[in-house]
């Protein structure tokens, strides 16, 4: 075979390059078995402004890298309060790449699953501006949603020391809601509230009461009827404000809530947790993956994190099994890695991680 293969010409160089293409025409053919999950602010981009790297990462990721591949990724984010398909169009706009709504994961996005149970259910969804987190509740399939605007819009002296909104087109109904004959059953926290003291009000009445009817006590508070799930329990705000120091988010209002129930009750208050660190947003996200990219291989797509704040991203990764991959253009700015939740890569910027990352897995598959 050699010497045929000399005689035609094929001196030993010219095999090796031949091997390797066809090595790697064969490897396009094979579905990749890893894919990315990136953290948006202080990874994509920075308040306002993207950061450069990261359009020239998601090129590479979109097959403009020397193996002609496109590697599956989604953004796995804390943040939420609109629907996936605006934070893909923000995104998008942002750094100059199309991302697909379906590529989106948001703090509340796994929610979506509870809709199987509550969909024709009356479940009150809190936070977020106006009636946006309402209009993502219906998207998800919560026929029954209201807000704490139409519960102040029934009954004002729920909260005396706020006046209900006059902007009726956030009413989720214009006629007000006889909540008397309407229980509540489950409260969900989509984003961070805009008004602390009505919510905190309005959740402790619908958590203490008596089948989740407005205005009615329960008998026995060790048992809770009415249950409570949080999108995320950051204790910072993911609002980006002109202020030099960070804002109180949906975390601290959860040690609130937490507090004041039992101070009241004398028991605790149990709820569910959504988003990064925890296992059911990971859950989640791999769901999406799969139906972007379904698998065609039996072990278990490795997923790499990409994120800067190694309480969340970091810590959530690493517990789930994911590899994690910290970089210094965010919250984590130190020169080694973490002390607290130590990543198992440490990369400069996104297109540095996308780059080695590939550059590692192409070789790998080639091996
Ligand atoms: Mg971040």
């Amino acid at each position: 075979m050699t010497s045929i293969l000399n005689r035609i010409g094929f001196n030993l160089h010219s095999r090796k390059a031949a091997l390797s293409a066809i090595s790697r025409s064969f490897s396009t053919f094979q579905k990749p078995n890893y894919a990315f999950a990136f953290d948006i602010d202080g990874v994509l981009i920075k308040g306002k402004h993207h950061i450069p790297e990261a359009t020239r990462a998601l090129k590479l990721l979109n097959g403009d890298n020397i193996h002609n591949r496109n590697i599956p990724f989604v953004l796995l984010t804390n943040g939420g309060g609109v629907t996936e398909e605006e934070k893909a169009r923000q995104i998008s706009k942002l750094v100059g790449i199309k991302i697909d709504p379906k590529q989106v994961v948001l703090s509340h996005s796994p929610m979506q699953n509870l809709a199987t149970k509550y969909h024709d259910k009356r479940v009150l969804i809190v936070g977020g501006k106006g009636r946006n987190c309402y209009d993502v509740a219906k998207k998800y399939g919560f026929k029954e949603a209201v807000t704490p605007h139409d519960i102040m819009h029934w009954n004002s002296s729920v909260w005396p020391y706020s006046t209900p909104t006059s902007d009726l087109s956030i009413l989720t109904s214009t006629a007000a809601l006889n909540f008397p004959k309407l229980p509540i059953h489950a409260v969900m926290v989509f984003h961070d509230t805009y008004d602390w003291g009505r919510d905190l009000q309005i959740m402790l009445d619908v958590l203490c009461s008596q089948g989740g009817i407005m205005g009615t006590r329960k008998p026995d508070y060790t048992i809770q009827d009415v249950p409570l799930y949080w999108s995320n329990v950051n204790l910072s705000s993911h609002l980006n404000t002109d202020f030099p120091a960070p804002r109180l988010g949906q975390g601290a209002f959860k040690i609130a809530l937490d507090s004041l129930y039992k101070t009241l009750t004398g028991s605790d208050l149990k709820s569910t947790s959504f988003g990064k660190p925890h296992g059911a947003t990971y859950q989640f996200a791999e769901q999406v993956l799969e139906l972007l990219e379904p698998q065609s291989q039996s072990s278990r797509r490795r997923v790499y994190a990409v994120g800067d704040n190694p309480a969340a991203d970091i810590q959530g990764a690493n517990g789930y099994g994911w590899t994690s991959v910290l970089v210094r253009t965010g919250v984590f700015t130190g020169k080694g890695n973490s002390d607290d939740f130590p990543a198992d890569i440490v990369c400069e910027n996104v297109e540095e991680a996308v780059l080695n990352i590939i550059d590692k897995e192409e070789t790998h598959s080639n091996e």
